[in-house]
């Protein structure tokens, strides 16, 4: 028995979904287990692929070959580009699947043909090779094979007896056969949450709600090859929106993004979805020096603000789920207390009498507006995301 109670010769979970970018010509994720890669095509004075992220040396020299199989087959000038979002093994396997759907048009079989990476342990042959299976079995083989037809692509690694190589070839053939009914699936079947943050306090504060319903929740940390997303929207929302449903396409998952800032009304709104970088980047004494300088003057009616949150929910097949929250405030004429973080030292709440920096963390998480959001989230996000839509 293999990993997660598999047979020797069963598949892991296979799901596609293409053309989920929207600036390339076609573009197609691939779920293999937990193996997730996503390839984007471009038009292109020149033929080039290029691969982000890293795999197992075994399956980097049957991506290798892949490449040879696509640039022999493929006569259009292409940019091809492939991510490795997630690397479980059998990489090789996922991009060959995401590069054909792209390129059914160019690659006329496209439908017969297939990628296979085979091991051999204790005289069993394994197909559809995980991670860990691809560091500790020493017999590897990787094969490209049309259903009844040509080899286009067969290597090994480790020694192999005449016997053993042509068990290989005799059981992809029956096995090519059988992955054409692997098919793709509409529903999400991993409960997997992953929050669009790199920021682990923050998505503690979510794995607190999602794990009691036995989600498991994940961040950008454990997605290290994902590419920077650039969130230029032009509210809170717009920005929340496009960092979850970026990943979400990258991913084929359910992702919640979120952003959260100041908003002065003697400033119209200021420093609002720039609050981070009002002064410099991610410097909070630079930020509030400045919050300071431009209220310079302004009587204390007229200091009005308030604190923004917008959580933005998006998973495969589903329409958007957005809340927002918001806490009132005057800004201060200066910094007091020392709790907290960002613009908090300024933000006084009147009816508590105390800034936000004097509240304990507890307190803060009573009445804040990523609190509100949360609290409003959390009534809706199960039915949701279980429901059928
Ligand atoms: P983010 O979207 O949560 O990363 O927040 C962006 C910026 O808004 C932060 O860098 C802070 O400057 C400001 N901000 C957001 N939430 C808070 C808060 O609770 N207290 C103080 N400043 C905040």
């Amino acid at each position: 028995m293999r990993n997660n109670g598999r047979r020797v010769d069963e598949f892991r979970e296979f799901d596609i979904s293409c053309n989920n970018s929207k600036q390339a010509l076609r573009s197609c994720n691939v779920k293999l287990g937990s193996t997730i890669v996503q390839v984007n095509i471009y038009k292109s004075d020149e033929f080039k692929v290029v691969t982000f992220g890293k795999c197992n040396s075994f399956d980097a020299r049957c991506l290798e070959e892949v490449n040879k199989f696509i640039l022999n087959n493929v006569e259009e000038k292409l940019y091809i580009e492939q991510f490795i979002i997630s690397d479980d093994g059998s990489v090789s396997m996922a991009i060959f699947e995401a590069m054909l759907a792209c390129l059914n048009e160019e690659i006329q079989s496209s439908n017969n043909i297939k990628a296979l990476t085979f091991g051999i342990n204790d005289d069993e042959i394994l197909f559809d090779l995980d991670f860990k299976e691809m560091q500790n079995i020493s017999k590897k083989a990787f094969l490209i094979k049309e259903i009844d037809g040509d080899i286009f692509s067969f290597f090994i690694e480790g020694e192999m007896t005449a016997q053993e190589l042509s068990d290989i070839l005799i059981l992809g053939q029956g096995k090519i056969n059988q992955s054409e009914k692997i098919t793709k699936k509409d529903k999400i079947m991993n409960k997997e949450i992953i929050i669009a943050t790199k920021n682990k306090g923050k998505a503690t504060e979510f794995e607190i709600m999602f794990s009691k319903y036995g989600y498991e929740v994940k961040t950008l940390l454990d997605f290290p090859n994902l590419p920077d997303i650039v969130e230029n929207g032009k509210t809170f929302t717009e920005n929340a929106t496009i960092k979850a449903e970026t990943l979400s396409k990258y991913l084929n998952l359910p992702v919640l993004g979120d952003d959260s800032g100041l908003c002065v009304d003697a400033l119209k709104g200021m420093p609002g979805i720039y609050s981070a970088r009002f002064a410099k980047d991610h410097d909070d004494a630079a930020n509030n020096a400045k919050l300071l300088s431009e209220l310079a003057g302004v009587e204390e009616l007229n200091r009005t603000a308030h604190f923004h949150t917008s959580l933005v929910f998006v998973a495969p097949n589903k329409e958007n789920l957005v809340v927002e929250g918001e806490v009132e405030g005057l800004i201060a004429q200066f910094p007091i207390g020392d709790n907290g973080f960002g613009y908090d030292p300024l933000f006084y709440i009147p009816e508590l009498g105390k800034t936000m920096a004097e509240l304990t963390k507890e307190q803060k998480n009573q009445i804040s507006h990523r609190a509100m959001a949360m609290q409003k989230l959390a009534k809706v996000w199960k039915n949701w995301l279980e429901g059928e839509q």
